[in-house]
């Protein structure tokens, strides 16, 4: 297990909340996206295993000065159970999340660019149904 260096990395874990949120589905899901990303330090993302998540940019009380826990030892589970080989410090370059949406602006944005995939996708599905019939009358034709 990699080892943490809790002055070297500032301890970047200890610095922000994140809670599971469920696949938004509905206008008024999306809406919630973009309250959420109204408010300072608040960003919602979808990670690359598909789960959407809204994080809290905050730091824990329990963090010192020098970056140290205060309350190691006792420290929450959440946090004992925390793989630091996954943490933005050790996996610098590799980003984990597939969306992110620091403003309400990016959630437009991403549902416009949704849109626009989706319409083109049946477009081509039309295409080569019309191209399938096509075929098929040349066929009798003959
Ligand atoms: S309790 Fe300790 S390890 Fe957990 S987030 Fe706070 S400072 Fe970090
Ligand atoms: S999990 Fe990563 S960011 Fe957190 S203390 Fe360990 S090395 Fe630092």
């Amino acid at each position: 297990m990699t080892e943490c260096n809790f002055e070297k990395c500032k301890a970047e874990c200890c610095r922000y909340v994140s809670v599971y949120l469920d696949k938004p589905k509905t206008k008024a899901d999306f809406d919630e996206i973009k309250w959420f990303t109204a408010h300072k330090n608040v960003n919602v993302y979808r990670d690359h295993e598909k789960q959407w998540i809204v994080e809290f940019v905050t730091p824990c009380d329990n963090l010192d000065k020098k970056n140290m826990c205060k309350v190691y030892g006792e420290h929450p589970t959440v946090c004992s159970s925390y793989d630091p080989e996954e943490c933005t410090f050790n996996t610098q370059g590799v980003v984990w999340d597939k969306y992110r949406f620091t403003r309400p602006e990016d959630v437009d944005e991403y549902l416009m660019t949704r849109r626009m995939k989706k319409s083109l996708k049946k477009k081509k599905k039309q295409d080569k149904k019309r191209k399938a019939r096509l075929k098929k009358n040349k066929g009798k034709k003959k």
